[in-house]
């Protein structure tokens, strides 16, 4: 069977990544119809937008994506494409494992957290009022009216935090959590503070966890699950957070494994799904041949699960560990602390992959 695949390659390191991730997975066995795409700054003069339409439609029609990083401007310019391509196709579940590999340089082993982070609501939602604009203006009278006093030199950001969205989400970890047989799943809040927001999200959690008894359920206040990721990470299981502390706490469940060179991702919809790691396009390192792929294969390994080729996701799993293990063959963010200039490139890590596999 072939599988018809949208590819999307991205920016800063995005390409090389993709190339060497496309290359290992052809490796498997497995066959793949890439139709490949382009999003992001480089086609912004082409199509007056960084997310041409046929670019959704793609996706739409194969059902599955896998997605190299895009730069998103800070402050100015076009909004993430990433969110925008989470929202429009309704990718409302993030799901980033964070696994430890043995060789990894790392202080933390036997971490197998997997983070499963609500993607559509919460300061994401990209509900903004600029400063001394006429609607920022009209938005803070309104809200004087009701007995809210904000400046009116602010900035606003809104945070939308629903039921559906909250039920959703928290439904899908313990889904995966039963699926996956794993034993525990801690939803993440700030409900102690955000009472009528992150508490929906908490009052919700709690309603949906009576309807799982097998798995056990608890919750951390967001501030307190940092500090106890940093110092125990071993008693986490399966996290649910809302969008903002999901992304946050994804980068530091990646440090604790050996950094976002390791930490894949899906986001998932209903319909479709898109695989694409957890780090950015790293511009630094765009064309040196130094990021490491790793990230970007194990989405691809997800991918493969995603579409029911096991035996070839294990397969592409087992190389890329023991690519780890030996530690030759790696990318400067995986030598100790010393040996960096014994690092090898992002197209020899896919060559050792794929050596291992046969
Ligand atoms: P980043 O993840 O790109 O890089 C942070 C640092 O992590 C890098 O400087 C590098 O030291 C390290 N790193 C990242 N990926 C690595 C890899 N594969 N191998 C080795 N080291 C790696 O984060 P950033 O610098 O905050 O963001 C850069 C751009 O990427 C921004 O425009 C941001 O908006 C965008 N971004 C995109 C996505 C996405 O496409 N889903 C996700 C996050 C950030």
């Amino acid at each position: 069977m072939v599988h018809n695949v949208t590819l999307i390659p991205g920016d800063g390191i995005g390409p090389e990544l993709t190339e060497a991730t496309r290359r290992v997975l052809e490796a498997s066995g497995i066959k793949f119809n890439w139709e490949i795409v382009h999003a992001g700054t480089d086609v912004m003069a082409q199509y007056g937008t960084p997310l041409p339409p046929h670019v959704l439609e793609s996706i739409r029609k194969n059902r599955v994506a896998l997605k190299g990083p895009i730069t998103t401007p800070i402050g100015s310019g076009f909004r993430s494409v990433n969110v925008a391509l989470r929202k429009e196709l309704e990718l409302y579940a993030c799901l980033r494992p964070c696994k430890s590999y043995e060789g990894t340089p790392t202080l933390y082993h036997n971490i197998d957290i997997v983070m499963v982070r609500e993607n559509m609501e919460d300061l994401y939602a990209g509900i903004e009022f600029e400063k001394g604009t006429p609607n920022t203006s009209k938005l803070i009278s309104f809200l004087g009216e009701l007995g809210a006093k904000i400046r009116s030199d602010s900035g606003i950001s809104i945070k939308p935090i629903s039921d559906f969205g909250s039920r959703r989400i928290v439904r899908f970890a313990f889904e995966y959590a039963r699926a996956n047989k794993r034993r525990k799943v801690t939803a993440v809040h700030k409900a102690n503070i955000m009472k009528f927001s992150d508490g929906l999200f908490l009052a919700v959690a709690r309603d949906v966890a009576q309807a799982y008894p097998d798995i056990e359920f608890e919750d951390r206040i967001v501030d307190n699950m940092t500090m106890q990721l940093v110092k125990k990470p071993q008693q986490f299981d399966v996290l649910v957070c809302p969008n903002l502390y999901g992304d946050i706490l994804s980068d530091l469940c990646a440090g604790l494994v050996g950094g976002l060179g390791v930490a894949p991702g899906a986001n998932i919809g209903d319909s479709v799904a898109l695989f694409e790691p957890t780090h950015g396009s790293a511009p630094k390192y765009k064309g040196m041949n130094k990021a490491n792929p790793m990230a970007m294969m194990l989405s691809g390994v997800m991918m493969l699960r995603h579409i029911g080729e096991t035996i070839a996701a294990d397969r592409v799993e087992k190389a890329i560990a023991a690519v780890i293990a030996e530690g030759k063959s790696v990318t400067y963010d995986l030598k100790p602390e010393g040996q960096q200039d014994k690092a090898v490139g992002t197209s020899q890590v896919a060559d050792a992959v794929i050596a291992k596999m046969k």
